[in-house]
């Protein structure tokens, strides 16, 4: 086995330079590097996607397969970009852990880095078009188009055309229309997607972008030969702090739902028929995924990982976006960017230890029970 090998080859010296994969990285490019050179210590796969605006930025993808890959674990990270970290810190462990041995080397594996390099890199949420790419893959049969109501009531409020001030009284609002509403009914009403403002808050795009169309046209070929298939896509900023869940797009019965409730049970589980931190949300990776890949067994899972509160977050993404579109080199917006990157990736080394901590047990978890096989194939889903 490839792996084995490879630790064979490592002396003591060796494995002690990868006592830094314990940690988060700092930035996207420090994060990319260290990816890169893991992959090859494990002996993976590398494959490079640079974005057509910017090529020092990229998607980078390794690939680990064995000779009976049938089942495979797929991880990827920083679909929204300033997210990016945390699933940066689980790949790079992971890596870590498969040269221990702490992982089945009997499985394939795919780690994707950075899905939305540019907002990894510019630590946004949103890509290089300020498109939310959560809310763009779309199957053939949907279009890029329409706005929630309840999006246009609050567009105002969510993105005036001006630079951010820390003086505002955004938060008080906020909290006066939840407490008018209800926080199911805000986030159902902001955060579902919208395809009309397209410098406002999670816009999903007027077309298929560059990450989405790397993922559509590659993620078959990034599978090998396996058709028994568990994806984690790694999120952070939503729910409580150091608490995570795994929101899943498929109703309560279907197997798939099953066999991730038989691991980690309710509340960890949220499926279709459950979801106090989700919301329905329009052109999601998941539901496309599911879709795309009807033929395999593919059992998708969104890791959503809580940190601040939803009102703080929801007025970082606010501030962080109109610095970006509306700051000027005079304007003191420098706060509103650091406070997006604590909202999605918080500095407490107590919320950064848990966090890993937590999702490493999530992948041991997933991963040995995938190689014992799924068993019986996930029913239709629906399409996306
Ligand atoms: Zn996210």
């Amino acid at each position: 086995m490839r792996v084995v090998a490879r630790i064979d080859e490592l002396g003591a010296a060796d494995l002690d330079r990868f006592h830094f994969l314990r940690d988060f990285p700092t930035d996207y490019f420090e994060a990319r590097e260290r990816f890169c050179e893991s992959a090859k210590a494990i002996g993976a796969k590398l494959f490079r996607y640079p974005i057509a605006v910017d090529q020092s930025l990229s998607i980078d993808v390794a690939t680990l397969d064995t000779n009976a890959s049938r089942q495979r674990l797929v991880v990827s990270s920083g679909v929204h970009g300033v997210e990016g970290p945390l699933g940066s810190a689980i790949q790079l462990s992971m890596m870590r852990m498969l040269l221990q041995e702490e992982l089945p080397s009997d499985l394939g594996y795919t780690l994707i880095h950075a899905v939305n390099p540019f907002g990894y890199a510019h630590h946004r949420r949103w890509n290089e078009e300020n498109v939310d790419l959560n809310r763009n893959f779309k199957c053939s049969s949907n279009t890029y188009s329409g706005c929630p109501a309840g999006y246009k009531d609050f567009e105002s409020v969510l993105n005036p055309r001006t630079a951010p001030s820390r003086l505002e009284p955004f938060r008080v609002k906020a909290f006066w229309n939840i407490a008018l509403h209800g926080v199911q009914a805000i986030k159902e009403a902001v955060a579902t997607g919208q395809y009309e403002f397209p410098q406002g808050l999670f816009y999903g795009g007027q077309a298929e972008c560059f990450s989405s169309r790397v993922i559509r046209e590659n993620l078959r070929n990034w599978l090998s030969e396996s058709n028994e298939v568990v994806h984690l896509d790694v999120h952070t900023g939503l729910g409580r702090f150091a608490d995570y869940r795994l929101l899943l797009e498929y109703p309560a019965d279907a197997p798939a739902a099953t066999w991730f409730r038989d691991l980690f049970g309710r509340p960890i589980v949220e499926d279709g028929g459950s979801h106090p931190t989700s919301y329905d949300a329009r052109g999601t990776f998941g539901r496309w995924a599911m879709s795309h890949l009807a033929s395999l067994d593919y059992r998708f899972a969104t890791v959503e990982v809580g940190t601040h509160p939803i009102v703080r977050v929801l007025a970082a993404l606010r501030a962080e976006n109109r610095a970006h579109h509306y700051g000027t080199p005079r304007s003191d917006v420098e706060w509103a960017r650091q406070e997006l990157r604590e909202c999605f990736c918080p500095a407490s080394p107590k919320w950064r230890r848990k966090v890993l901590n937590d999702q490493l047990e999530v992948v041991q978890r997933c991963a040995q029970h995938l190689k014992q096989g799924i068993g019986n194939r996930s029913e239709a889903v629906g399409s996306c």
